[in-house]
């Protein structure tokens, strides 16, 4: 069994956590928080031990009725891999403890790629970070967009890939990010760190990349544009797509028209927090004017990145290979609409 421990339990490290935990061969052997919260709650009612991450507020936990199992030291100590899933930033602050403890770090997206020996996407690179002490898990942005660029990339080549990102204000519980009305170029200039992102991954892939920010927290919205190297039909593009396990294809008679539904989807099929791990793909949209593909995807900020969690912690300690890790990842996690 892989021991993981995750350092920092909010949006990203609880549902990683419970990934890790639908996984049969691999256990959470506990979370660490800075303060007592509903979450830090939360992970004590689910089972998972609680870790204080800073040693002067330990004493807080206590106070609130949260007992600690330890500091979060003894965690990447006991840890054969640490998810680090604390704010941007923070987990650059924290490296230098998981090299103390020579304990392998995943970091999460909001770190620069230089922290990092390699970033990664399942779908992507597998199998270059294996052995690698530091391994970024790319923003959610990132992993939609390499997921979509590998199958193009492989079936019919891509001569360049042009994007904009209609990206959510913030995520529905970060109210201090709202409220807004407005529609912001953000950033101004081109291109946005989405694009020079992307190729963490694959680096001769040509892509640009605009953002905008908006006032909405549901989902992200991409509009893509994508000149192949050939000229498929757009059903063949629909059927190749069809086929990647973390690409859900929305059909037209489902009569979705935006992430309200989309969200609404997921709850109705029972996913944990409403989540939608896969992009979201409509699939009426895929369209092919000569070479050129035009789609549009819709991308859970808070979950697409989690799968891709689980199978870093096989890919780095090489326990799977893609294929079989990403299969396993899915199966016990319930991927697939
Ligand atoms: P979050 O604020 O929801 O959760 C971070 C957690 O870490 C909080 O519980 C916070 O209390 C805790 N924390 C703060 N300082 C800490 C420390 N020193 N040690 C341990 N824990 C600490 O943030 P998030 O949205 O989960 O983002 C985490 C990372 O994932 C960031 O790099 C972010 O860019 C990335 N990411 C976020 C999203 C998203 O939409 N939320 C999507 C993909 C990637």
């Amino acid at each position: 069994m892989i021991q993981v421990g995750i350092n920092g339990y909010g949006t990203i490290g609880k549902r990683v956590a419970d990934a890790v935990r639908a996984q049969d061969d691999m256990e959470v052997i506990g979370v660490a928080k800075t303060r007592p919260n509903f979450e830090a709650e939360t992970a004590v009612k689910k089972g998972y031990p609680l870790y204080a991450a800073i040693e002067e507020r330990a004493p807080l936990f206590e106070e609130s009725g949260l007992e600690l199992a330890g500091m979060v030291e003894e965690l990447i100590d006991a840890a054969d891999i640490i998810v680090d899933a604390t704010p941007s930033g923070i987990g650059a602050q924290n490296k230098e403890l998981y090299d103390e403890y020579e304990t392998p770090a995943l970091y999460q997206g909001g770190e620069d790629a230089d922290l990092v020996d390699v970033s990664f996407n399942a779908r992507g690179n597998f199998s270059e970070v294996e052995g690698a002490d530091h391994v970024r898990v790319v923003s959610c942005n990132t992993t939609g967009l390499s997921r979509l660029a590998a199958p193009l990339e492989e079936e019919f080549g891509i001569e360049k890939m042009r994007v904009t990102l209609v990206r959510r204000g913030g995520d529905p519980g970060q109210t201090s990010r709202g409220p807004i009305n407005d529609i912001l170029p953000n950033p101004i200039t081109l291109p946005s760190h989405h694009g020079p992102d992307v190729k963490t991954i694959f680096p001769d892939l040509s892509i640009d990349t605009l953002g905008m920010k908006v006032p909405a927290t549901l989902m992200h919205t991409h509009s893509v544009n994508v000149s192949l190297e050939s000229e498929p039909t757009a059903d063949e593009v629909r059927d190749l797509l069809e086929q990647e396990s973390r690409l859900f294809l929305i059909r037209e008679n489902m009569n979705i028209d935006g992430a309200g539904k989309l969200k609404e989807l997921a709850h109705d099929i029972g996913r944990p927090r409403g989540d939608l791990w896969e992009n979201c793909i409509w699939r009426e949209s895929i369209s092919m004017e000569g070479n050129d593909l035009y789609l549009f995807q819709a991308i859970h900020q808070e979950s697409d990145v989690v799968p891709e969690n689980v199978d870093a912690i096989r890919a780095v300690l090489g326990t799977a290979d893609a294929a079989e890790s990403v299969a396993k990842t899915n199966e016990a996690m319930g991927m697939g609409i």
